[in-house]
């Protein structure tokens, strides 16, 4: 962070309101400020000082001149001619930048936030591994991209619905900033979004999914499962020669005991590779003990890559066997498709298209 933030180690935007009003006492301000700053960044998206309209000109004067607040550039708008679905390109200070893509459901909107730059995991699927890992993001520039998104297209006084964490990167690896961005997010202060309305992708890292299930926030967990084939699976996710399929469902499972909470499988249905029928039946019967839904996610087209996705009547039969073996499944809707704005589909730069 710059020299300005004296004694601070974290940006503004990732401070719970405490750290606020330590980084103010310093500069001899009363406690309330935090408060008013915590709400001024996380419930009405303020950009700069100056749209602290509340505070006095002196002391935004005085802010500025002692706290940098980062900024965030939007690099690319794009929005969706099939749906309400908005894709975004935010670029930080550092010049680095990460998509997030705002979509609309019948219950509200959902913002599918992006928690790494770039992503180390090397799924063989996914664009969003093709230029390896650049760096973690902070919590700040998570909720940065919810503020960004909420001041550009929500409608006035309208707040998100639900937020996911499923952009580029492994939410898991980047742990205690993910963790504090969801505290920030429910705080009351801010956005007050509720932990049942936040969820976490992982591919599948075993001891962080432990160690979420003891934090004591009731977010929700999806599994990048897409096969329950080790030779699959490995194939597919180098991550499963780390923790294979058995180690990572006794987690899924501990998981969905330890907190109540209904965990969901995403699986990306590919031709020929883990969309038979005994693919179903071998799904069902490995998860059948587990409090769960799959959600089979029709696979996006990545330039790059070589898989096919399944065919519609594929897909449907596949969820009719998860059915009739007693398995909640969805199909998910492709959202964004004219904008490459969905799963597996988003990048760290345009220049990368
Ligand atoms: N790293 C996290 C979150 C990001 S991906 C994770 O692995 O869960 C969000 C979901 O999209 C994951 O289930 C991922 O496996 C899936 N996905 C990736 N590429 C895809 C593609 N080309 N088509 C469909 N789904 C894809």
């Amino acid at each position: 962070m710059s020299e300005k933030n004296d004694g601070c180690q974290k940006d503004i935007r990732s401070c719970y309101p405490q750290e606020l009003e330590t980084i103010l006492s310093n500069m001899g301000e009363p406690s309330y400020r935090a408060r008013q700053i915590f709400q001024w960044l996380h419930r009405h998206h303020a950009e700069s000082w100056n749209d602290m309209t509340s505070i006095s000109k002196k002391l935004r004067q005085n802010l500025s001149e002692w706290l940098s607040l980062p900024t965030i550039e939007v690099l690319a708008r794009q929005a969706s001619g099939l749906d309400r679905t908005v894709k975004y390109l935010f670029g930080f200070q550092d010049g680095q930048g990460v998509e997030t893509v705002l979509m609309w459901y019948h219950y509200g909107a959902s913002i599918c936030v992006s928690s790494q730059v770039g992503c180390r995991m090397g799924c063989g699927f996914c664009a969003s591994t093709l230029g390896g890992l650049i760096r973690n993001l902070t919590a700040g520039e998570m909720a940065h991209q919810v503020a960004a998104v909420h001041r550009l297209d929500m409608p006035e006084g309208e707040r998100a619905h639900s937020l996911v964490i499923m952009g580029t990167g492994e939410p898991l690896e980047n742990y205690d900033e993910v963790v504090r961005f969801m505290r920030l997010l429910n705080h009351p202060d801010g956005l007050g979004m509720s932990y049942r309305r936040i969820t976490v992708s992982t591919c599948g890292l075993v001891p962080e999914m432990m160690r979420l299930s003891e934090e004591g926030i009731p977010v929700n967990l999806s599994v990048s499962l897409h096969s329950v084939n080790n030779e699959v699976r490995d194939r597919l996710m180098p991550v499963n020669r780390k923790y294979p399929v058995e180690s990572l469902l006794k987690a899924c499972r501990e998981y969905a005991q330890k907190t109540g909470r209904r965990l969901t499988f995403e699986y990306t249905m590919i031709t020929d590779v883990n969309d038979s029928l005994q693919d179903a039946a071998a799904l069902a019967d490995k998860i059948r003990n587990i409090h769960c839904h799959v959600n089979l996610i029709p696979l996006n087209p990545v330039a790059e890559r070589e898989y096919r996705r399944s065919s519609d009547s594929t897909i449907q039969r596949f969820a009719d066997v998860l059915t009739t073996k007693g398995i909640p499944v969805t199909i998910r809707r492709e959202l964004g498709a004219d904008i490459d704005a969905a799963c597996g589909q988003l990048r760290r730069r345009n220049d990368l298209r």
